[in-house]
């Protein structure tokens, strides 16, 4: 493209959003180079998604493990080994990352395996070497770290990042905030037989999500044996013998082997350099950037967490796809975030798209609600009292569904699906003409014809 930089691309990260765009911009012809300062594949990865994932179908096998009675299994005496749980995951991290540097290279990307920072708009020195190249188009890709709110004791806390290299898992556990990670990392220590209190300064867990769902995981999460003080605070942590006091706002103490925090993230800009090219950053930290995730500086552009939009894995990828399909492929092109699809890996799961039931009604003007509370069949032999619930919420005028939520194994598969149905425009009417598969939980969807009447109305 140019002759007058290094690089026609540099690219800064190499995680999720980072990856696809130098993988993506390498294939339509560029001279792409991408810097990582820790490893391959990004949070995702390697200290995200993946290996969250693997530690969630470890913890489910206790569930599975206390249900196999009904089902005519003698199952006593098995144990769980944590080292053992933790090497295979980091076997698998390591063989993930690889896979990540050798298709970067595959596509003739140049990886470089240090920091980077802006010198100026074309410019990046990079950190361990001293060296500084140039380069015609720049893509901030640096993801975000955990934020953690200063409280007295900070220094005894640890985050997500932390969880998953503990060398022994602890007995008892203070998690603080009920967002995504905090709940996932409650329902996993809880299923790998830890004593698990979750501590959130709001009135119910996940804001921001379907009420419905709210209200069902906390009920679940409790009856699974997980302590949850809601309007609480932590004012201070102490250490005394190995052990750790959480001081709460209610005046009580509790007493733990571990403090995790999992109070959010945000955007990893700090001694970027973004100042020396006048990139424009919010109140985060984060990079401004325009519906083609352009910034202030005309070729510098930002995908993913660094954005600080919403923080999820496939939209970091999109976004990432989207500005190789921009700036080198002669196609402008927007990311769509109408329907995200989402899911809480906690146990039960949630799976959703679409509005809440409360965003739903202050965007149209009549509402229909379809709302189905049952006991999965599993759960008939296996005698554990949990409740699935399936939800859809439709405009009243146009019969089209603008949310669907559930709670409840498998809903992340479901919901999934679903979400091509949302995206598509599907009416109720086009989802009660579909035959339904049986027995699943999912044809629910398909099968619910009574409209959900609030107590009080009725
Ligand atoms: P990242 O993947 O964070 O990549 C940024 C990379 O830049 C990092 O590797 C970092 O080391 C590197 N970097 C930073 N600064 C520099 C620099 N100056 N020079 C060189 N390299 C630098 N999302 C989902 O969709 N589903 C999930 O189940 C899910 N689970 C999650 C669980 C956890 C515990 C966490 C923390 C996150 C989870 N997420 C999940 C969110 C998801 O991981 C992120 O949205 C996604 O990784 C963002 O991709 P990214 O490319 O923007 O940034
Ligand atoms: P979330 O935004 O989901 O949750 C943060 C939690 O911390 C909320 O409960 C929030 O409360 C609370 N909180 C924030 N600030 C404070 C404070 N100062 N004191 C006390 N509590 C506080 O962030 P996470 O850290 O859980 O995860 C980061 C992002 O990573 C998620 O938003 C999500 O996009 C992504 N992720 C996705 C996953 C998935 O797809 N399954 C899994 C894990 C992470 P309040 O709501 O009141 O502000």
């Amino acid at each position: 493209m140019s002759e007058t930089y290094d690089y026609d691309l540099f690219v800064i990260g190499g995680g999720s959003g980072g990856v696809r765009a130098a993988r993506m911009s390498a294939i339509s012809g560029a001279k792409v180079a991408i810097a990582e300062e820790y490893r391959y594949g990004g949070t995702c990865v390697i200290r995200g998604c993946v290996p969250k994932k693997l530690f969630v179908y470890a913890s489910h096998v206790s569930g599975d493990i206390e249900d196999a009675a009904g089902f005519g299994w003698n199952v006593e005496g098995l144990t769980f080994d944590w080292p053992t749980l933790v090497a295979n995951k980091d076997k698998e991290i390591k063989r993930l990352e690889g896979l990540y540097a050798q298709n970067l290279e595959k596509a003739g990307v140049e990886t470089l395996h240090e920091r980077a920072e802006l010198v100026d708009a074309h410019t990046i020195r990079l950190a361990g070497s001293g060296r500084t190249l140039t380069a015609r188009y720049i893509l901030v890709a640096t993801g975000g770290r955990p934020f953690v709110p200063e409280i007295p004791g900070a220094e005894h806390i640890i985050t997500s990042n932390e969880a998953f290299h503990l060398e022994t898992l602890p007995k008892r556990i203070v998690i603080v905030g009920a967002g995504y990670i905090a709940l996932e990392f409650a329902c996993i220590f809880n299923g790998l037989g830890a004593d698990v209190h979750v501590i959130y300064r709001g009135p119910q867990v996940l804001r921001g999500f379907d009420d419905d769902l709210r209200d069902g995981l906390a009920e679940a999460m409790r009856a699974r044996g997980i302590d949850i003080s809601l309007r609480t605070d932590v004012t201070e942590i102490t250490s005394t013998d190995g052990a750790y006091n959480a001081s709460l706002s209610s005046g009580d103490t509790v007493e733990a082997d571990l403090v995790m925090y999992a109070t959010g993230r945000v955007p990893n800009t700090q001694g970027l350099g973004l100042e020396n090219a006048d990139v424009k950053m919010g109140s985060t930290g984060e990079v401004i950037v325009d519906e083609f995730n352009r910034s202030s500086v005309e070729n510098i552009y930002a995908v993913g967490d660094v954005t600080h939009d919403v923080q999820l894995t496939p939209v970091a990828i999109r976004e990432g796809a989207a500005f190789a399909e921009t700036v080198f492929n002669g196609t402008p092109t927007k990311v769509d975030y109408s329907c995200i699809p989402t899911a809480v890996f906690t146990d039960p799961e949630i799976g959703t798209v679409g509005l809440t039931e409360a965003d739903a009604r202050k965007a149209f003007k009549q509402i229909d609600i379809y709302k189905s509370r049952f006991r999965p069949l599993k759960h008939t032999l296996s005698g554990r009292d949990e409740k699935m619930m399936v939800k859809l919420i439709v405009d009243g005028e146009s019969d089209r569904i603008v949310g669907c939520h559930i709670l409840g194994a498998d809903s992340a598969e479901i919901v999934q699906a679903a979400a091509i149905a949302l995206h598509m425009g599907a009416t109720k009417a086009d989802f009660d003409a579909t035959m339904a598969l049986h027995p699943s939980a999912g044809e629910e969807l398909v099968t619910m014809r009574e409209k959900w009447v609030p107590a009080a109305a009725e």
